[in-house]
């Protein structure tokens, strides 16, 4: 049997692309993947779902499913582990069955990265984010760091100064990689403090946040042959750091903050489709909108901003789109939708957009092909 389509992945793009293609009569088979749910599954409260005040992320999920499941759809919670999209009708394989599909919706979203630290997990919705979009909001004239030094982290401490007290920017290098124009505004911004050459080492609180753990190597060496008491008279006063250890290079201190936002990137889940698709250098799916908006850039603007699709590779690739179509891989029949394409705003609202996007796009590529 050859599927209509066949979606893989179970949060709100995949989710949203199986209602749309269920209501098109296009009897989609979805992929929800193990486990199944997404990123949604790993957050509290969710406060910017529209039509929602409030809504746990799990519960907004289990409402996702049950209505897609009213209209039919089929939802089998197993990974697609292999792709072949080089001849078509495609074949998707899970572990136990294949599967041959005219089309294929691919929302199998990303990660974000942590740093691994004893109490991030444990403290994760309890002051520990990834998102500041998301969580922002909960930490109204609180105090809250942010770890990185690339644009997201540049962007989150930004969007953190809507609400918080103060932000910290913590780094563990002289300097940030972020673009001029971000360092720019960060450093403009008189609610932001940077701590450079910092490392954080653990967060801690009993039931929140209360404090984070650093290790911090002073620009100035002589400060470390002083004594505790006075590092700390030595340190900016906002951060009232209470040191714990001097170490041969490192000041080992706790900084009193309510809130840790890590910045330090996301991983797109598209191992799988390296082989088959075209991914730009962080291992995003391009799509023809993407690569349409890369393109203009490269035009318009010169390439004065940066890419993750390498310019000389735009001009190689550019056959390989159908414009057409906005949520179109480098695959004909191939779409994609929600954070494995969206490397922007990752959020569950455009993840939906995307999602119905490719729904659309899908039901319109059937028609056309079948004349
Ligand atoms: C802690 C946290 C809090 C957040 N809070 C908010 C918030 O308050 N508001 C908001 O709008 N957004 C929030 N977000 C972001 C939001 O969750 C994401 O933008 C959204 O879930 C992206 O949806 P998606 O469908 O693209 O991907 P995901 O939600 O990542 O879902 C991907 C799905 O694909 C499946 N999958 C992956 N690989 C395969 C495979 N090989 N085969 C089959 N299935 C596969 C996964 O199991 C999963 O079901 C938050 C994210 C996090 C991590």
């Amino acid at each position: 049997m050859v599927e209509n389509v066949v979606i893989i992945g179970g949060g709100p793009a995949g989710l949203a692309a199986a209602l749309y293609t269920a209501r098109a009569n296009l009897k989609p088979l979805l992929f929800a993947g193990s486990p199944p749910g997404g990123q949604l599954m790993l957050t509290s409260e969710v406060e910017n779902y529209p039509g929602f005040e409030s809504i746990l992320g799990p519960d907004l999920i289990q409402m996702y499913r049950a209505h897609v499941q009213k209209f039919g759809v089929s939802i089998i919670d197993q990974n697609i582990t292999k792709v072949l999209f080089n001849q078509s009708p495609f074949t998707l394989s899970s572990a136990e069955k294949s599967y041959q599909a005219k089309t294929v919706i691919i929302a199998t979203g990303a990660q974000a990265l942590w740093l691994g630290l004893r109490n991030e997990q444990r403290l994760r919705g309890k002051g520990v984010s990834a998102c500041a979009t998301c969580d922002g909001f909960f930490f109204r004239d609180k105090i809250v760091a942010v770890v990185g030094g690339g644009d997201t982290a540049m962007e989150e401490a930004l969007t953190l100064t809507r609400f918080a007290k103060f932000v910290y920017i913590i780094h563990r290098r002289g300097e940030f990689r972020a673009s001029k124009i971000m360092q720019d505004r960060v450093k403009k911004q008189p609610k932001i403090h940077i701590i450079y050459n910092a490392e954080v080492t653990d967060v801690l609180g009993a039931q929140n946040v209360e404090q984070i753990a650093l290790r911090i190597q002073p620009s100035d060496k002589i400060l470390l042959q002083k004594s505790k008491k006075e590092i700390e008279e030595a340190t900016p006063q906002i951060l009232k750091m209470k040191v714990i250890d001097i170490e041969k290079d490192y000041v080992v201190g706790q900084i009193p903050v309510d809130g840790l936002f890590i910045a330090i990137g996301h991983r797109p889940d598209t191992d799988i489709f390296a082989s088959q698709l075209q991914l730009d250098s962080k291992g995003y799916i391009i799509t023809s909108e993407r690569f349409s908006l890369e393109l203009a850039k490269l035009k318009i603007q010169n390439s004065k901003f940066k890419t993750t699709i390498e310019n000389s590779k735009l001009e190689e690739i550019k056959n390989k789109f159908d414009l057409n179509f906005h949520s179109a891989t480098s695959v004909p029949g191939v779409f994609a939708a929600g954070d494995c394409v969206d490397y922007v705003y990752r959020q569950a609202g455009t993840a939906v957009g995307t999602g119905i996007a490719a729904a659309l796009e899908v039901e319109k590529w059937l028609e056309l092909s079948s004349k």
